[in-house]
């Protein structure tokens, strides 16, 4: 007797969880969780997707002084718990997964997670990026306690001290200038024997007396208990490994837009972050973008936070004509 076994599997499996949401919000830092605001405000009733770091890479830090609003300082995570409480307050719902997979060729838009699959109306991407990191011993216990990504973050703790900056690219020279505010003495470590930054970078690190280079070397483990106390350092020409003193180490290797999910669905630029235009809209329509998924700029909090109210105010006018 044939038996139709893909009906009999399928009736004993478990019914896949779907929801139906007006409008998803991918990601729970600054710009997801102010698009949220915006949009509860707008009674979309939206629900953010937090992903695995609630509040973004601004819950990372220990102190946010350059947030508007708070003259003593924030805490990176406490900053997070009352953006995402605001959002609550007006009816934003926060789900603590991550999407794996989307699906933009059509409305809804298709996003799964671990389980449940939401259908969307529309959409705001604010997946962020992450810094590279060297992936050394000591790098991730030290981050927030002298390992830093964020010069304009972090420079001021280091006044008067010693600090390391890792890279040899543009934003390595710009993030080495800029710490030479605060820092007595910044040592620019790179792996090879010439910088990739441009040439008015170059003579500007070069010329300050501040700015001393280490060539053809790469930091191959960071040291400190608490603190950062050093980095051990190896010559890539010689093999030959010593320690060096420093308070601070400054990490500026690039980053990575957390897009891989979205490749092929969306225009991105060479670097992998989504194309969008000042309303925040992407190639797809109803598919909006905020903060550093598509910022590799400015890649500030309130800069991220002011794109996901735009991209929160553009769905919801969207949604409108759409509906
Ligand atoms: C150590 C450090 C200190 C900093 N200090 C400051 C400072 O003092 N002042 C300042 O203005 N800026 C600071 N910054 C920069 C600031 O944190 C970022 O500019 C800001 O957080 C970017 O916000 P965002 O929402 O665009 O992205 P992110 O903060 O990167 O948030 C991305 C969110 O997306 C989520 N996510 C990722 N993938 C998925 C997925 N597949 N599904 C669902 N969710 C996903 C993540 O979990 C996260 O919640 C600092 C950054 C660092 C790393």
């Amino acid at each position: 007797m044939e038996l139709n076994l893909n009906a009999m599997r399928a009736s004993s499996a478990p019914a896949e969880k779907q929801e139906a949401v007006k409008l998803l919000v991918l990601g729970s830092g600054p710009a997801g969780l102010s698009a949220a605001l915006y949009a509860a405000r707008a009674e979309l009733n939206p629900v953010v997707l937090a992903g695995l770091q609630l509040g973004g890479q601004a819950a990372l830090t220990h102190t946010i002084e350059n947030y508007p609003g708070f003259p003593d300082g924030v805490g990176g995570p406490q900053l997070g718990e009352l953006f995402q409480k605001q959002a609550e307050r007006f009816g934003a719902r926060v789900e603590y997964e991550t999407a794996e997979s989307v699906d933009l060729s059509q409305r809804p838009f298709q996003v799964k997670t671990y389980g449940k699959t939401y259908l969307a109306d529309a959409l705001v991407i604010a997946t962020g990026a992450s810094p590279n990191h060297l992936n050394v011993p000591g790098e991730a216990e030290l981050t927030g306690r002298g390992v830093s990504y964020c010069a304009t973050c972090d420079g001021w703790f280091f006044k008067d001290k010693r600090v390391v900056v890792v890279g040899g690219g543009d934003s390595a020279l710009e993030e080495s200038l800029f710490l030479t505010r605060y820092a007595s003495e910044i040592t620019i470590i790179h792996r090879r024997d010439q910088l990739r930054a441009g040439a008015i970078l170059q003579r500007r690190a070069k010329e300050n007396p501040k700015i001393q280079f280490i060539w053809n070397s790469v930091v191959t483990e960071v040291l400190g208990s608490d603190a950062v106390q050093g980095v051990r350092i190896k010559d890539v020409q010689t093999g030959e490994e010593r320690i060096y003193p420093t308070d601070g180490l400054f990490i500026f290797i690039g980053h990575t837009p957390n897009t891989q999910i979205f490749s092929g669905q969306l225009d991105m630029d060479e670097r992998g972050y989504i194309r969008s235009n000042m309303l925040m809209e992407t190639s797809v329509p109803g598919v909006y973008v905020a903060g550093e998924v598509t910022d590799s700029t400015f890649r500030q909090v309130v800069t991220s936070a002011g794109m996901g109210a735009a991209a929160a105010i553009r769905a919801t006018h969207f949604l409108e004509e759409h509906s």
